[in-house]
């Protein structure tokens, strides 16, 4: 059975009465060459999946994997991934929503203590979600790689000060170091997305890059700083933490050697996290 055969997709979907779901970001590979490319840049020994779809990517990470995990949301893909995964004993499917998952005890009980390699085309209305959930978790993955919309690929590999800097680029730098793979265009996809997609790879970092006193609370200055990107870093920091007040504020971008006139989108991982040190000693110290 060709997965990436249009026709072969369209019979399957027919067969099992299920259509396309635009909610859960619906978008199959029919590309023969992309799902090839993806599991050979992805697959580990031990590989989850999130989001297999109908198997295209799964039956090529199971060609390459000891073990596959695929976890997706949609119940009625289900009795389909149970045909065409028929003959890929080493992988199993299960039915949640990968956000629900508390993810460092699942991986425990699906794999062990053995490292994990995470390789999916991720559904785009939750692309930057799943991926915060994966970094956020505590989880040491041996790599992630996962094909996203190109512009949330371009905001994750920017360089600070560039246009496509954004919160989310020091957010992932925090754990790993993202790079871009490989550009694929809408037409792998049924239905075609409307954006071009990248794949990209992140090697979490063994131990953060930067020294932090709380990373949920340098998450909220990096995320402060970025909500309203035209505003300068004391306001944007002072409307965060009202308490603190401008001229606090100020000075502990003084002390970090900070410009006070700048904007959060010129700043890089390590200068957020001088300021979260002295934000909160002082902070701490009020
Ligand atoms: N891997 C398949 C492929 O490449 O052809 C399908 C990829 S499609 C872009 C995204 C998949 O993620 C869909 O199968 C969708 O149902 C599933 N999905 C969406 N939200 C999910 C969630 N929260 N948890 C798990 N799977 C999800």
């Amino acid at each position: 059975m060709r997965l990436t055969d249009i026709g072969t997709v369209k019979k399957i979907m027919e067969q099992n009465g299920i259509h396309f779901r635009k909610s859960l970001g619906q978008n199959f590979l029919i590309s023969e060459s992309v799902p090839r490319r993806i599991a050979e840049a992805g697959a580990g020994k031990n590989v989850l999946e999130i989001g297999p779809g109908i198997g295209t990517l799964t039956r090529e990470l199971s060609a390459r994997s000891e073990r596959v995990v695929a976890v997706e949301i949609d119940s009625s893909l289900i009795p389909v991934l149970g045909q065409t995964l028929a003959d890929c004993p080493n992988v199993s499917v299960v039915n949640e929503d990968i956000m629900k998952l508390d993810l460092p005890a699942f991986l425990v009980e699906q794999f062990g203590d053995a490292p994990i390699s995470v390789c999916a085309n991720l559904p785009y209305y939750i692309t930057t979600p799943i991926l915060m959930h994966l970094l956020e978790s505590d989880v040491q993955f041996a790599q992630i790689t996962v094909m996203i919309q190109r512009e949330v690929a371009d905001r994750i590999c920017a360089a600070p000060g560039s246009a496509a800097y954004g919160a989310i680029t020091p957010a992932v730098a925090y754990y790993g170091k993202a790079e871009k793979l490989f550009r694929v265009p809408p037409g792998a996809f049924l239905p075609a997305p409307k954006v071009e997609s990248v794949v990209i790879r992140i090697l979490p970092h063994a131990e953060p890059p930067v020294e932090t006193a709380d990373p949920a609370r340098l998450r909220r200055i990096i995320r402060a700083a970025f909500a309203q990107r035209r505003k300068t870093l004391v306001n944007a920091l002072s409307a965060e933490f009202p308490a603190l007040g401008k001229e606090r504020i100020a000075a502990i971008l003084t002390v970090c050697g900070i410009d006070k006139g700048i904007r959060g989108e010129k700043l890089s991982l390590a200068e957020f996290a001088a300021i979260e040190r002295e934000l909160f000693r002082l902070k701490n110290n009020c």
